[in-house]
């Protein structure tokens, strides 16, 4: 694949194209609207011509595959900005702080303490999402709904900014009932950003108030190698793989 592959620069002009629709009919513009390109499990000569098409924001769910593929893609495009989308141990905080731009799994106490210390460490405050398990999912990340309100104290009283909430609806269902159920959640917080939507239901998560889209398969085609095992779920997504 060339750097300037017209595929990758046509399917983001497609995906910009709905993005804009969907924003107008929400009284937004398209350029409110954060899309993440999700490159998990994509090589960097994969990522290139996303780039060469203007692309600047990108999404991964593990901290060791990025830290091998991005300081060297990022020594060439200083002005891109790595969001990290998937499940975060807390022995690998530090990491993360040293390495994202944002962090959009946020879930539990024992994560918040260690990315706060990870933080003061550093001297540099990465802004977060809290992920809520919004489909009450025992297998899947996020913070239980009940506890969110004293997680969002908690971050808060760390000085951890917080943008918003993020979460993956369940599987083979339909989306926008969760979708609903967490932009409550975030007005009811006083949380500006909803991180929500993914290639197969981003057009219903801008409906209904999703800032900031996690694409990878629309952008990318099909991944090259599953992250983790393909889950059950009909949607063809791998979802919430843990950071490793
Ligand atoms: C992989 C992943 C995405 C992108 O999924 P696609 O279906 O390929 O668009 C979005 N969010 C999270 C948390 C992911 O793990």
């Amino acid at each position: 694949m060339t750097t300037d592959s017209p595929q990758a620069a046509l399917r983001l002009s497609a995906l910009r194209d709905a993005i804009d629709r969907a924003a107008r009919l929400t009284d937004r513009s398209g350029d409110d609207i954060t899309l993440i390109a999700v490159s998990k499990t994509q090589s960097a000569d994969a990522i290139r011509p996303l780039i060469a098409a203007g692309q600047r924001v990108f999404g991964e769910n593990r901290v060791q595959e990025s830290q091998e593929k991005w300081p060297a893609l990022r020594d060439e495009y200083p002005d891109i900005a790595l969001h990290l989308v998937g499940q975060l141990q807390s022995n690998k905080a530090a990491d993360a702080v040293a390495l994202f731009d944002v962090i959009h799994s946020l879930d539990r106490p024992s994560l918040l303490t260690a990315l706060a210390k990870a933080m003061d460490a550093a001297g540099k405050r990465v802004p977060c999402y809290i992920q809520v398990n919004i489909g009450a999912e025992a297998q899947k990340g996020g913070c239980p709904i009940a506890d969110v309100p004293a997680l969002i104290a908690a971050a808060r009283a760390a000085d951890i900014p917080l943008l918003g909430l993020m979460a993956v609806p369940p599987a083979d269902v339909e989306p926008a009932p969760y979708f609903a159920l967490l932009a409550k959640m975030a007005r009811e917080e006083g949380l500006p950003r909803l991180s929500m939507g993914m290639s197969g239901d981003y057009e219903t998560a801008l409906m209904l108030g999703a800032t900031d889209i996690r694409v990878g398969t629309a952008l990318f085609g099909d991944r090259p190698t599953p992250a983790r095992p393909v889950p059950k779920s009909g949607r063809g997504m791998i979802r919430n793989s843990p950071a490793t």
